[in-house]
C-alpha cells in the first residue's frame, strides 16, 4: 500500500534548517528544534541531528522524546507536565517547561527516585492566555518553593505567544520576559541561563525595521519555519528557504460526470451540518482516497489550480476536476500542498504513508 501519503523532500528540508540554524547562531540564540509537527520521524530527526548550531530538541510528546533517546541533542518537553507522566519526564526528558508548584513537586519525587536532578524552565504567560504563570506574585512566590526541592533546577524562563491569543511578540512583551528574569536573578540570586522567547512567530524580530528582539533573550523554539519556510507572526515566507518540503498524494478512485447539486431532500451530512450546494450544472467530479480522519480539506490546497476540493467525508475527498481535460484517470494521484494544520493531522495519521526522498 503506498497512498495515501506524503513525499518528503530530504534535501529541501536540509537546506531550510541550514538557513535558520545560520540566521539564529549570528544572532547568539540558541536553537530548540520543535519535532511534535512530524511526530519525530526518524529520517527527518536525523537531518536535524546534523546541524551542531540546534543545542535541543523540544516536543509536547513524551513519546517522541523518547523516540529520539538516542540523539546527542538535549530534550525538552515544551508542553506543561501531566502529573501523571512525572516518572517517565524525568527519565526522557532533560528538561521540562512548567507552571505549576504541585506538578513541580512531582517531578522533584521522580528525580529523587531515580537519583537524577531534573531541569525545569518556568512558562510565563504575557497575554495569549494559554500556559505559564500569568500572575508574577504567584511566579515569585513559587520559585521560593521550588528553589527548596532537592533535585530540581531552574533552568530559565519561557513564553509562548500567537499559539491561542495570536498575540504577537515584540521588544514590549518579550522585554518584560528578561525584566522578570532580572528580577528573579536579583531577588534569589539564580542564574537562569536560558531564557526562550517564543516560535516561530519570534522570527520576524531578527530583520525587522521597526521592532527588536530585545538583549537577554538568547533562546528561540522553532516548528514550523523550518519545515514550512515561512515566519508566522505575520506569514512571510523567506525566499532562501523551501516551502514545499512536503507534498501530499492522494489516489483518484472514483472519476464521473454528475451533477452539481445533489438529488433528494436535503437534512444534514456525516458531520451534523446542513450543507449549501451550488448548481453549476455537470461536472466531471473525481472522489480520491484520503478524508477527515486525516486532513481537513480546508487545509490543503491541489497543486494543479484547475482542480477545486468540493468536500470531504471521513475517508473520501470530492473534487471539481471539469477544467483538467484527459490529464487524470482513476488510479492516478492528485497533488496537494499542505499548511501547519493539515501537515500536523496528515502526517500524525496513521493511515497516511510517508516517502523520503533527496
Ligand atoms: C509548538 C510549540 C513551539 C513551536 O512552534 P512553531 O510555531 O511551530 O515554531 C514552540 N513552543 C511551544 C511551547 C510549542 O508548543
Amino acid at each position: 500500500m503506498k497512498n495515501p501519503r506524503i513525499v518528503v523532500n530530504l534535501e529541501k528540508l536540509e537546506k531550510n534548517i541550514a538557513f535558520i540554524a545560520a540566521k539564529l547562531a549570528a544572532s547568539e540564540l540558541s536553537i530548540t528544534a520543535v519535532t511534535k509537527v512530524f511526530e519525530a520521524h526518524p529520517e527527518m530527526i536525523a537531518v536535524y541531528d546534523k546541524f551542531p548550531e540546534i543545542d535541543y530538541f523540544g516536543d509536547s510528546r513524551i513519546e517522541n522524546l523518547i523516540s529520539y533517546q538516542a540523539s546527542p541533542k538535549k530534550k525538552i518537553l515544551i508542553r506543561i507536565p501531566m502529573q501523571s507522566e512525572a516518572e517517565e519526564i524525568v527519565r526522557y526528558a532533560d528538561i521540562s517547561f512548567n507552571s505549576e508548584l504541585e506538578t513541580v513537586k512531582c517531578l522533584n519525587q521522580a528525580a529523587k527516585e531515580q537519583n537524577k536532578i531534573h531541569e525545569i524552565v518556568l512558562m510565563v504567560d504575557l497575554g495569549d492566555l494559554r500556559e505559564g504563570y500569568f500572575d508574577q506574585q504567584e511566579l515569585l512566590a513559587d520559585t521560593a518553593e521550588i528553589m527548596k526541592l532537592s533535585n530540581i533546577w531552574i533552568k530559565g524562563l519561557s513564553v509562548n505567544l500567537t499559539c491561542y491569543g495570536a498575540i504577537i511578540p515584540n521588544h514590549q512583551n518579550l522585554g518584560q520576559l528578561v525584566e522578570l528574569k532580572k528580577q528573579l536573578q536579583q531577588k534569589y540570586n539564580l542564574t537562569l541561563e536560558m531564557v526562550s522567547g517564543g516560535n516561530s512567530s519570534s522570527l520576524y524580530l531578527l530583520d525587522s525595521s521597526t521592532d527588536y528582539l530585545p538583549e537577554g533573550i538568547n533562546n528561540l523554539r522553532i516548528g514550523e519555519t523550518f519545515v514550512l519556510g515561512r515566519e508566522t507572526a505575520y506569514g512571510e515566507t523567506y525566499p532562501q528557504m523551501h516551502q514545499n518540503v512536503f507534498t501530499l498524494k492522494a489516489e483518484l478512485v472514483e472519476l464521473k460526470t454528475k451533477p452539481s447539486y445533489p438529488i433528494g431532500e436535503i437534512g444534514v451530512d456525516a458531520f451534523g451540518n446542513r450543507p449549501e450546494y451550488v448548481d453549476k450544472g455537470n461536472m466531471k467530479r473525481g472522489v480520491a482516497a484520503i478524508g477527515r480522519q486525516d486532513v481537513n480539506p480546508d487545509d490543503i490546497t491541489p497543486l494543479d489550480e484547475r482542480i477545486e476540493i468540493l468536500g470531504a467525508s471521513s475517508d473520501h475527498l470530492i473534487l471539481d476536476m471539469s477544467n483538467t481535460g484527459d490529464d487524470y484517470q482513476v488510479g492516478k494521484e492528485v497533488e496537494f500542498s499542505l499548511s501547519y494544520g493539515s501537515l500536523l493531522s496528515s502526517f500524525t495519521s496513521r493511515y497516511v504513508k510517508k516517502e523520503f526522498i533527496r
